[in-house]
């Protein structure tokens, strides 16, 4: 009997997962040239070297329902709405994918080029810099078309499975700024959920997320921080894979320690973050996962977040006078938002996506840098063992608080706003109106 009922099961769990099939593709967007690098404002920081390549890694899904989605994952600092409308609409024009189809993550890496207009308050090129950033941005896009393509072309007959493990590595940098923060929450989100495609006995694609900043390192060399470092040992151990990272909800949680300045000892930090990555996921890979089963019914949907008041026009115009740098563009900013829209934006649209994978697993990609408040949140609410969350998705938008950040202030609730040109910080709904239209999604992709 017990024979019996494990030959069920195993049939039960081929049948299921052989519904699938799988590509996964990588493309290189290491600069050629010098160009300036992403992620810190103040003084423009020009590329000086490549630690290591960084990549576009997409992966592509086709259920037994005939759908294909595709996820993308970059060694970008994030993505713009600018970007995201050529990425979203040549992926439809030439691989027939549809907007809630394709989730676009970025590692929201500190050691890539700038591409666009991503935070563009925070930096101010010379006309052979921004030169530089536009042919960089060109070659991100002719990627991101080629590598979704190359994703399809590969598809195969896979099976797929979940689990996860956890990493010691994200620390909650709210508290760890000084005696002022530490009356600050410690919460952080250590989970590595990992989804692992097999073609065969052959691992063709690793997909594993944690919610933390990319940020051990700053300096002048072109690398995917400790994100690229763990990418790269995981494709070591198992080659001919593709090893795909995705940032989850780590816009309160930065790696610590972190040398700052010293390239030579953060990169060695930052190697040892991503080895302690790679391994958690390497762990969970030699345990037990558990099968993955289609189709994949996506949700898509939009909701505004508000802001608060901004400083009134005759303030700024009082004030900017004596500003200079970032303070300064912030300002020139909502003065032109003032003349051009008769005020400075009241509101945000909010783009969120969920997948369902068959009757028990919930993806939930969020928008902008979330705070960990989110992850946690929703694992609660859809299954610690059966949901994955994560944020870095479509625009970088802001910092994307959690009621309790926003109440706490400090940088990821409040002062960090200006710099993504937004007039204040989002009203007290924020987290309500995020929750409120996630648990709508959730219902319309378990239909
Ligand atoms: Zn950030």
């Amino acid at each position: 009997m017990k024979y019996l009922l494990t030959s069920f099961l195993l049939c039960l769990s081929s049948f299921a997962s052989a519904a699938w099939q799988a590509g996964a593709a990588k493309a290189d967007i290491t600069p050629t040239e010098s160009v300036p690098l992403a992620g810190y404002g103040g003084k423009t920081r020009m590329s000086q070297r490549v630690e290591h390549p960084i990549w576009l890694k997409a992966l592509a899904l086709k259920d037994d329902s005939g759908a294909t989605s595709v996820l993308v994952t970059a060694d970008l600092v994030g993505l713009s709405d600018r970007m995201i409308a050529v990425i979203a609409k040549s992926a439809l024009e030439k691989h027939g994918i549809p907007r809630e189809r394709l989730i676009l993550n970025t590692s929201h890496n500190h050691s890539c080029p700038v591409t666009e207009d991503v935070l563009w308050l925070y930096y101010e090129f010379t006309p052979e810099e921004a030169a530089a950033r536009d042919r960089y941005t060109q070659m991100v896009y002719a990627r991101y078309e080629q590598v979704i393509g190359n994703a399809i072309a590969a598809l195969v007959p896979a099976e797929l499975a979940f689990e996860q493990g956890l990493a010691g590595v994200a620390v909650n940098r709210r508290r760890s700024r000084g005696p002022e923060s530490r009356a600050f929450g410690g919460q952080v989100d250590q989970d590595v959920p990992v989804i692992t495609v097999k073609a065969g006995n052959e691992i063709k694609a690793i997909m594993f997320g944690y919610s933390c900043h990319t940020t051990a390192l700053g300096g002048l060399s072109i690398n995917g921080d400790y994100a690229g470092f763990a990418q790269l040992e995981l494709e070591k151990s198992f080659p001919g894979s593709v090893a795909l990272f995705v940032q989850n909800c780590g816009g309160d949680a930065n790696p610590l320690p972190r040398i700052r300045g010293k390239d030579v000892e953060a990169t060695e930090l930052a190697g040892m973050y991503g080895r302690i990555l790679a391994e958690a996921v390497r762990q969970v890979i030699a345990g037990t996962m558990k099968p993955l089963s289609g189709p994949v019914r996506a949700a898509m949907g939009e909701t505004e977040l508000f802001l608060q008041p901004g400083i009134p026009l005759d303030e700024l115009k009082q004030r900017v006078p004596n500003l200079t740098g970032m303070p300064k563009r912030e300002f020139e900013h909502f003065i032109r938002q003032h003349e051009q829209l008769g005020s400075t934006p009241d509101r945000v649209k909010y783009p969120i996506q969920v997948w369902r994978f068959g009757s028990d697993f919930t993806f939930i990609a969020l928008t902008g840098e979330t705070v960990v408040d989110y992850s946690l949140k929703f694992k609660a609410a859809y299954g610690w063992n059966n949901a994955w969350v994560c944020g870095y998705n479509n625009d970088l938008l802001s910092y994307v608080p959690s009621l309790r950040v926003l109440k706490e202030g400090g940088y990821e609730g409040v002062t960090g706003m200006f710099e993504y040109g937004h007039r204040a910080p989002y009203t007290e709904t924020v987290e309500q109106q995020i929750t409120t239209k996630v648990e709508e999604l959730v219902k319309a992709a378990a239909k």
